[in-house]
């Protein structure tokens, strides 16, 4: 998988401390500077009350002023698994790459085979690699081998007889149907950083499976460069929490 930064709200830690400071000024803010809006919050430079007013949000569970600055990202080669557990959080906009207006009929199956176009989970391939519902633990080299040639085996199958439908003239909505679940999808989606911060609780824990979580990871890496007040935080103090992000 690899993800990408598209676009995001230019200055959002000013966004967000104007929205919080709005809620308690009598004056119109966006006629005042930002130093002007800061004034009184503890902290030598601007800075610093950035730091002091959104760390005071963060703590006191004050979300509303994240929901103003938002990201979009592009996922290259999700699998379709993990689409269909991102796409359940509803708050957050997505296009996904079609399998009707597009047919992989160029893809060679003995390279589906070697990883290309379906998305190879570590368990397939590691022997010490233990799935929270998996039975029993880790496993020998001889089973590992095994594991990774019918995953193998059943993925070049199932591009092989895609494309034979393909060939056959059945059009790519319905012959997408042999195709298998890991198949990668690109994506892409925007979202609020008060919904990051709920994702990240839910899909950045350790009961969430190893690719959404991986995920989560990068976009929350995205948003420590894009965000850092507020993710540097979120990272330091809440992160692994159920923060009542979305009670
Ligand atoms: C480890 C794990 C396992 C899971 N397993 C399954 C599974 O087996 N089957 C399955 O179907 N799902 C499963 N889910 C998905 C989960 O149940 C949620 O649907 C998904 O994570 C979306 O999160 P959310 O409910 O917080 O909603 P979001 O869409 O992220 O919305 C954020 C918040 O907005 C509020 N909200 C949004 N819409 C509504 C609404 N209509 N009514 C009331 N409040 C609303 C809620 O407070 C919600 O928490 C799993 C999730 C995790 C993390």
């Amino acid at each position: 998988m690899d993800i990408q930064l598209l676009e995001a709200t230019p200055n959002p830690e000013e966004v967000i401390c104007r929205a919080a400071r709005n809620d308690y000024m009598s004056e119109y803010g966006a006629e005042q500077s930002f130093e002007s809006v800061m004034e009184g919050i503890e902290g030598e430079t601007t800075e610093e009350k950035q730091r002091t007013l959104i760390s005071h949000l963060l703590n006191h569970g004050h979300f509303g002023p994240f929901e103003h600055v938002q990201a979009t990202v592009h996922v290259k080669g999700m699998s379709r698994s993990c689409m269909a557990q991102i796409t359940r959080h509803r708050h957050v906009s997505f296009d996904v790459q079609s399998m009707r207006y597009v047919a992989f009929d160029d893809v060679d199956p003995a390279d589906v085979r070697e990883g290309e176009l379906v998305v190879t989970p570590p368990s397939a391939t590691d022997p010490d690699w233990i799935g929270r519902n998996q039975k029993g633990g880790a496993v020998d080299e001889e089973t590992v081998e095994k594991r990774r040639e019918v995953f193998a085996e059943s993925v070049e199958r199932a591009v092989a007889d895609y494309q034979e439908l393909l060939d056959l003239g059945m059009p790519p909505e319905d012959a997408r149907f042999v195709l298998p679940i890991g198949t990668e999808v690109n994506v892409v989606m925007s979202l609020n950083a008060r919904m990051l911060m709920h994702i990240a609780d839910m899909r950045a824990a350790a009961d969430a499976q190893w690719e959404i979580r991986g995920l989560t990871e990068d976009i929350l890496a995205l948003a420590e460069e894009w965000c850092p007040i507020t993710f540097e935080q979120y990272e330091a103090t809440m992160k692994n929490r159920k923060n009542r992000l979305a009670p």
